[in-house]
């Protein structure tokens, strides 16, 4: 049984849940507790604040865990990074307010910021040799210059919309982060090793479909080049023939991103009754 550890409630926990779900890895439907087995393949949630995470992980209470690569970088424990799970996204950036005219990253030297992540800040203080106060506030750390605790701070940005609704400005991006899987860094017994390397290729298959969308069309045998020119970017598009000897069907694997371009673009070279259908999975 290998144990992961995912964030019992917070921005990470659905998403985290959901890819569990997409992996094919089912849970009882009763009251949720803070250790979960699942009824369908060898492994168990633990439920944990995400701060704990890194430390779980590290000290074998958790054999793996779902976190933002901010807490673990945060929290110098032990733990390796054992795959990008692509959600989560945000940045840890300095931020100041709107109003400074902002002549770089110097003007911070003698100023104070507040955050919740004091060692990367320092560590990226320390690079550019820039000398100020960090001030640690766990939560609602934006409003601190507004109210005068701080000149600045250093804090998870995603779309933006935070900083601007408190008159800050966001002026260095120092670090990207997402939700990554962890590993500790001592062994894990063969049985563990095992449910581990089947969970991975089971994450990645379902990250492989992410964002893509399987394209099927009928296309008239003169038009087949002018469509296989619009899928050239696609690692070798099916071919099949038709009964009737004019036409054939061509198959495809299309991010979804292009899919309206390229739609119309097939539509307009000849090509016919186009189904498109959600990808579960893209196993390698
Ligand atoms: P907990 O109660 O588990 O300690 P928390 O309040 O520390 O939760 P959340 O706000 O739920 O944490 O964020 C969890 C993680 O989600 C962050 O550490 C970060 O990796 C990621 N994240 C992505 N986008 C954002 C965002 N806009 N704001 C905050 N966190 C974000
Ligand atoms: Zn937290």
């Amino acid at each position: 049984m290998l144990r992961i550890a995912v964030q019992s409630k917070g921005r990470l926990y659905e998403e985290s849940m959901e890819l569990i779900a997409q992996a094919g890895i089912k849970f009882p439907a009763t009251k949720r507790t803070l250790l979960v087995p699942s009824r369908n393949f060898p492994v168990e949630v633990l439920f944990l604040r995400d701060d704990d995470i890194p430390d779980s992980v590290a000290t074998g209470t958790a054999d793996v865990g779902i976190v933002g690569f901010n807490e673990v970088l945060e929290k110098r424990q032990r733990v390796t990074v054992l795959h990008e799970l692509g959600f989560g996204r945000c940045r840890l950036s300095l931020a100041i307010s709107k109003d400074v005219d902002y002549p770089g990253r110097q003007w911070f030297n003698g100023k104070k910021i507040a955050t919740s992540y004091p060692a990367i800040l320092r560590d990226y203080l320390d690079k550019h040799g820039i000398c100020a106060d960090i001030h640690v506030i766990n939560g609602s750390v934006e409003i601190a210059p507004g109210i005068g605790l701080a000149d600045g701070i250093f804090d998870i940005v995603s779309s933006g919309g935070t900083l601007v609704s408190n008159n800050l400005a966001e002026v260095e991006k120092v670090v990207d982060s997402q939700a990554v899987l962890i590993g500790g860094n001592l062994p894990l017994s063969d049985e563990k090793q095992s449910i581990l390397e089947d969970l991975i290729f089971r994450f990645k298959s379902v990250m492989a479909a992410d964002g893509k969308k399987y394209l099927l069309m009928n296309v008239p045998r003169r038009s087949l080049d002018g469509v296989l020119e619009i899928l050239p970017g696609i690692k070798s598009p099916t071919v099949l023939p038709l009964a009737d000897a004019g036409w054939c069907s061509v198959h495809a694997v299309i991010d979804e991103s292009q899919f309206w371009d390229i739609v119309t673009r097939l539509k307009k070279v000849g090509a016919e009754g186009i189904l498109v259908l959600d990808i579960m999975k893209m196993v390698p």
